[in-house]
């Protein structure tokens, strides 16, 4: 058994992150979010060395375009099935392309995609039922969380058990107070239902901080509001750790793959 994952892009500009799990001659490969247009998603999986074709599923966490992106178009071309919440689904509008290829996720009901294992859960964001994940090869647990406002019990309890964490970091509330975002976005972005900012992101790895955590990758930094280096900063002082032990996932080539 074995899981690996690797981020294809994360930002506020677009998110798609390759989740694959392998168990004897069998691999499952969950694309979560597809926030890129399908040409970039069809180029960087590529990269990834995985053809759309050979996707298990696709899961989209909730409807915001950095999220939802092309997966109408794209998962209808190459005829993959679609996980989302019902709120999600029609947030979106209930894409008629999806009509025969759209499954219903849930808080606490466990999906089974063959060698892995998925479990979605609530989280507190300013989305209609927006759902992040906890990825499983039975022996391995991936947490996968960005979008959230705040880390409510639930969330800290999912990712309690995970074994490598896909984090969001997505702002300095300095530099998003001194931005020329207008005061709507601003209370939006630092709200209990926007976005964790370096520090809250720190503090909730230092809650889920244990002997067998490892990789951990900061996702969804913000390009006006953040630094590279303000949110490894937050990270590595939470964790113990050293400026190389925590990645970055950037908008232009997102990540290594990396083993949980
Ligand atoms: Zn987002
Ligand atoms: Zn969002």
């Amino acid at each position: 058994m074995a899981i690996r994952f690797k981020s294809l892009g994360s930002g506020s500009a677009g998110n798609a992150t390759l989740v694959e799990s392998t168990e004897g001659a069998h691999t499952s490969r969950l694309l979560i979010d597809c926030g890129m247009s399908p040409r970039q998603l069809t180029l960087r999986l590529q990269q990834a060395g995985v053809e759309p074709e050979q996707l298990t599923a696709i899961f989209i966490t909730h409807e915001h375009s950095d999220h939802i992106g092309c997966a109408p178009v794209f998962a209808a071309r190459h005829r993959i099935p679609v996980w989302m919440s019902r709120g999600t689904h029609a947030a979106v509008g209930r894409p008629e392309s999806l009509d025969d290829l759209v499954c219903f996720a849930r808080d606490g009901e466990a999906i089974d995609l063959g060698s892995m294992l998925v479990q979605p859960f609530t989280v507190p964001h300013d989305a209609r039922e927006p759902l992040q994940l906890l990825c499983s090869d039975g022996d391995r647990q991936l947490g996968i969380a960005t979008d959230l406002g705040h880390a409510s019990a639930h969330v800290i309890a999912m990712l309690e058990r995970c074994h490598a964490l896909l984090l969001e970091a997505n702002h300095d509330p300095d530099m998003l107070a001194a931005s020329r975002y207008p005061p709507f976005l601003k209370r939006r972005v630092a709200g209990d239902f926007g976005h964790l900012s370096n520090g809250a992101a720190a503090a909730l790895a230092a809650r889920i901080n244990h002997a067998s955590l490892g990789h951990v990758l900061a996702a969804h930094l913000s390009e006006r509001n953040n630094l590279p280096e303000l949110a490894a900063q937050a990270l590595t002082a939470a964790l113990g750790r050293s400026q190389d032990e925590v990645m970055l996932a950037t908008a232009a080539s997102g990540s290594i793959w990396l083993t949980v």
